[in-house]
């Protein structure tokens, strides 16, 4: 049994959602322990008990110690069961996260699926709904399987609420990825306030099409008179080979102005480091590329959830990653 110290390197929840997805995927039984110890409120939380059970039912697992505030989790999965299925959180607990857990089983599942997922589409500290749809999943279907999101409405923190659906088709075997160069960049933007002010969501558009020089066509703004209060402002750089995806939270006693500055901060320092994949991008590529069984992506100086993702990925493939500094601000990670 694979034995997991879950208060290692980043010590939240990723570890725990790698391993379960790992888990699945090759089929092998693990124990981890110290579950989320680096987080402010340790232990499974809904969310993370909403992956586990998703893991559990699609990876025909048996398990012990799934309980709200568990540090501590057996698994041993069977056989993957690819097919339709609905989790929901109950709470603004993010189901980009749920998905991130069970996406690797059924990438190489023998067959299908269809996801209903509901709780929090728009989370800070998680991956948007517009970071899967425009970034992360197109990089998917460059590698061979078609996986497909639908907004059916948005949740924001804390009321919740949003749904998606995903429809999964694997590929036979996964191909690898280069992701290597950031060349010819071209912007949009979308600002969505949600019962809240249209002028936020007008601000803060301004502030970014004046820095970023991007033309009307290119911006947009959504209105919703439900599903909120919420605020999300996203910054789409598009290039040769991916579009990468960046996000700002409207919060109390923050200006629209501001919210802008701090996204459009996240744009430039992608740009200076002038490598194609994100932070956030480099660490939810590594399983795709571990499952391809090679692959290659130049990144900004690797994250702890990078570095603590590729250790866990190590404990279940026999594969070597190579990270490798190309210049001040840019990372090579190679398998
Ligand atoms: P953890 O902090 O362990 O729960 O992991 C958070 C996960 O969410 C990581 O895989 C991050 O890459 C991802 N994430 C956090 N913020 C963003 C963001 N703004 N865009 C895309 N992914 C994100």
């Amino acid at each position: 049994m694979i034995e997991i110290d879950g208060s290692a390197g980043e010590g939240g929840g990723q570890i725990l959602r790698s391993t379960l997805g790992l888990s699945m995927a090759t089929c092998q039984p693990f124990l981890i322990t110290g579950i989320r110890a680096n987080r402010k409120k340790p232990g499974l939380m809904r969310q993370h008990l909403t992956a586990v059970r998703a893991a559990a039912e699609i990876g025909s697992a048996v398990v012990e110690g799934a309980e709200i505030g568990s540090g501590k989790l057996v698994f041993r999965p069977g056989e993957i069961r690819p097919g339709s299925y609905h989790f929901s959180i109950g709470t603004a607990g993010s189901c980009t996260l749920v998905f991130q857990c069970i996406l690797p089983a059924l990438l190489v599942a023998d067959g299908p699926s269809n996801l209903v997922l509901e709780g929090g589409t728009h989370n800070p500290k998680a991956p948007p709904f517009d970071f899967l749809e425009k970034t992360f999943l197109p990089l998917l279907h460059q590698m061979g399987a078609k996986v497909m999101a639908t907004l059916d409405r948005p949740g924001f923190y804390p009321a919740g609420g949003g749904r998606l659906q995903i429809t999964i088709e694997p590929a036979q075997a996964l191909r690898p990825i280069e992701l290597l160069s950031l060349a010819n960049i071209g912007y949009s933007a979308r600002a969505v306030c949600a019962q809240l002010p249209s002028h936020i969501g007008r601000r803060e558009l301004r502030v970014v099409q004046d820095e970023l020089h991007i033309s009307d066509e290119k911006i947009e703004q959504v209105q919703l008179d439900t599903y909120g209060p919420g605020n999300v402002l996203t910054i789409f750089v598009h290039s040769d080979q991916l579009t990468e995806t960046f996000t700002g939270f409207g919060r109390r006693n923050v200006s629209a102005e501001k919210v802008a500055a701090e996204t459009i901060k996240q744009v430039r320092n992608y740009i200076q480091a002038g490598s194609p994949a994100g932070p956030y991008l480099a660490d939810q590529l590594l399983i795709p590329i571990a499952l391809a069984g090679s692959g290659c992506m130049r990144t900004s100086r690797p994250s702890s959830h990078t570095l603590t993702n590729i250790a866990v990925i190590k404990q279940f493939f026999d594969i070597d990653f190579q990270v490798s500094q190309k210049s001040d601000l840019s990372w090579e990670i190679r398998v």
